[in-house]
């Protein structure tokens, strides 16, 4: 069985204490690969590495290391299909959405900071003749890059890009749920050249992986993705350590659908935005508001072509729109929370059951997209982040009356707004309480602009040259001029 090593200083290594964790294949929950089972000592060694690389990276010309970061994402690009099958057999998803968005954005991750960092610049600011002040950037250090299972490659690029660009060096921990895109990474950064040290991969648990680099004294910022609750406690631990933290946690996003919209559209795509990847995306809509002159024909439409055409399969097989969900304990704490749906007195309107598959598959993690109607606003199941294939429907009377609905959780980290009527779209826009507002669309975003959320959705901002600030420290030098 294949087993996974760790990146360290260059080489591919096995964990220092020689333990493995078993990798399941969700579409099978069979085991099919092993991990390494890392802990303080391997951490060590990667932060050893990543402090020793640091100097000489941080002083790399930029054009140097974008070269390097540029080769990284054609290799990415190259090997698309074989990372793709790996996405797929580790998360579940379906491999042509691996295809399609995860490993294509991965690529893209490394494209953009490798030629963003060749145009990032610092401010100057004259003092009317008396003074110049300028800031200089500088990479702030190694950094910690921890990251979830949910969109394995595409996260994880989405913090060491900008970190590597920046002249930072990286210890990063993919989820131990699903690391084999990761540990492919290692491999093409070996291929491309990126010198030892710069990336370190240390594959292993939460509690004992992520929990050493963060609290590691010569790891001065954290760039995390994933649970609020595991935001918490990275929050508590390295704040007092006055660490640089960026925080992308999770979401229960309103998707508002006036009854002004374009109603082929909006359905069309809140079918996406509701269950793509198994609605595993922090960016999905699960809470959907529909305004009562169209409630009816909108959740018969929505229920109609969700039971038609989002057939549950072999993640492998190209006709299958809802892959697995990405373990058993992850699919059994998705039914549990369908049960509290129920008891709070949802009606099931389609879904609402784990599926079994035949012959090979018939032990996978699959659940029925499902949809639920008739509970109130703040009960459990619309305020509490499920993160699988379950929204919840209900009607809305007046824009008042659902900018209360939509900014009622302790989350905000995205939201959707179906109208035509511009002025209506902005005004909206402008009242929700989310980091990003998307009109008429669903994940589509300049790479350009900040990333995150507000409240229990996180602090700080990724993306764009938000993530360079991130990964630099300013100092600001005033000349005096007489
Ligand atoms: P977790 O918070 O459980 O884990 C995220 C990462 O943190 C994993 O690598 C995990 O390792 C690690 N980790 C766990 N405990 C600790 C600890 N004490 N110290 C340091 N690291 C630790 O999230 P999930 O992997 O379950 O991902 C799903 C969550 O991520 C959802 O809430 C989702 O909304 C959120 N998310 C947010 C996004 C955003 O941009 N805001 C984007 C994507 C997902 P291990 O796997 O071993 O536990």
């Amino acid at each position: 069985m294949q087993k996974i090593k760790n990146y360290i200083n260059g080489a591919l290594v096995d964990p220092k204490a020689g333990l493995y964790i078993d990798n399941y294949n969700p579409a099978n929950g069979k085991v099919y690969s092993l991990i390494p089972d890392s802990d303080t000592d391997d951490v060590q060694m990667a932060v050893g590495a990543a402090k020793a690389a640091f100097s000489t990276w941080a002083a790399t010309p930029k054009e140097k290391r974008a070269r390097i970061m540029l080769k990284i994402s054609d290799l990415i690009e190259k090997n698309l299909d074989r990372l793709a099958l790996a996405e797929s057999i580790d998360n579940g998803k379906p491999l042509s959405l691996a295809k399609t968005v995860d490993i294509p954005r991965a690529a893209a991750n490394f494209h953009f900071y490798a030629t963003g960092i060749l145009h990032f610049s610092s401010e100057a600011h004259s003092m009317e003749g008396s003074a110049i002040n300028y800031t200089l950037r500088d990479a702030v250090g190694v950094a910690g890059c921890i990251s979830p299972w949910n969109l394995p490659l595409y996260l994880f690029t989405w913090k060491i890009a900008p970190a590597i660009a920046a002249g930072c060096t990286v210890v990063a921990k993919p989820s131990e749920i699903t690391p084999m895109t990761a540990f492919l990474l290692s491999e093409i950064c070996i291929e491309a050249g990126l010198p030892a040290g710069v990336l370190n991969i240390v594959h292993g648990y939460g509690h004992k992986v992520g929990a050493a680099i963060t609290v590691h004294p010569d790891v001065p910022l954290i760039s995390f993705t994933g649970g609020t609750k595991t935001g918490a406690e990275i929050a508590r631990v390295a704040a007092p350590m006055f660490k640089k933290l960026s925080l992308e946690l999770g979401g229960k996003n309103p998707n508002i659908i006036f009854a002004d919209c374009d109603f082929e559209k909006a359905v069309k795509t809140t079918l996406q935005s509701s269950f793509a990847n198994q609605g595993q995306i922090c960016l999905c809509g699960s809470r959907i508001y529909i305004e009562r002159s169209i409630y009816e024909k909108f959740k018969t439409e929505f229920a109609e072509r969700t039971k038609k055409l989002l057939t549950v399969g072999n993640p492998l097989d190209e006709k299958t729109k809802i892959g697995a969900v990405v373990s058993k304990s992850h699919m059994e704490k998705i039914l549990s929370c369908i049960e509290t749906a129920k008891q709070e007195g949802g009606k099931i309107l389609c879904g609402g059951n784990q599926v079994k598959l035949e012959g090979d598959f018939k032990d996978g993690y699959y659940i029925a997209p499902t949809i639920i109607e008739g509970l109130p606003n703040d009960c459990k199941t619309n305020k509490e982040e499920i993160f699988g294939p379950v929204v919840t429907i209900m009607p809305f009377d007046s824009e008042q009356e659902v900018l209360q609905y939509a900014n009622s959780t302790n989350y905000g980290l995205a939201s959707i707004v179906w109208t035509e009527n511009l002025t209506k779209a902005h005004r909206v826009a402008e009242k929700i309480h989310a980091g990003i507002v998307w009109i008429n669309c669903w994940l589509l975003r300049d790479l350009r602009t900040p990333f995150g959320g507000v409240k229990g959705s996180g602090v700080g901002r990724e993306g764009g040259f938000e993530a360079f600030q991130f990964f630099t420290e300013p100092k600001n030098v005033c000349i005096k001029l007489n």
